[in-house]
């Protein structure tokens, strides 16, 4: 689990995959923006987590989950108890994480294709928007908000030309 300054980011060694589009991706890392960067009928949530994959080309897919304050997310306790404070400080999580626990029950999702939220912003990336928020604790929030210092989010970018698929 890294920070780098601009987010806190847990990478993945592990051989996990995802089907999407008849391609298959490897999840490399996840990390979380603060407030959200989606809007889901206008409405921005108070936090928000990116699975980045990548496909053998080197294509990304990123799969988006907000978060809704609520109930302490689980999932969470595995590593936000030793986030790293500051920027260049990492850690090695003692138990191995499952994204998959970071998930919503439903598995319902918008579809679009976009860009990289981060410098350089490059476009083609496919965005998987989970429609169901997860829950997590002021407490949980705050932890990641005052561990940043700053809001990470990228502004809502115009839709253009681009079709959302459901
Ligand atoms: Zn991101």
């Amino acid at each position: 689990m890294v920070n780098n300054g601009h987010t806190v980011q847990i990478n993945f060694s592990a051989d996990n995959r995802m089907q999407l589009e008849g391609r298959e991706y490897r999840l490399l890392q996840l990390h979380f923006h603060a407030p959200s960067e989606h809007h889901l009928q206008g409405r921005q949530f108070p936090m928000e987590a990116h699975l980045v994959h990548a496909d053998a080309d080197g294509n990304l897919a990123v799969v988006a989950v907000l978060f809704q304050e609520g109930a302490e997310n689980g999932w969470l306790d595995g590593s936000w108890p030793v986030m790293p404070g500051h920027a260049g400080a990492k850690v090695q999580l003692k138990k191995g994480v499952s994204a998959d626990g970071l998930l919503p029950e439903k598995r319902d999702f918008y579809r679009y294709n976009g860009s990289l939220t981060t410098p350089p912003c490059s476009e083609g990336v496919r965005w998987v928007v989970m429609k169901q928020p997860v829950s997590a604790s002021r407490t949980q929030i705050e932890t990641f908000r005052h561990t940043l210092h700053e809001p990470n989010n990228r502004p809502v970018q115009p839709l253009n030309a681009r079709l959302v698929l459901e």
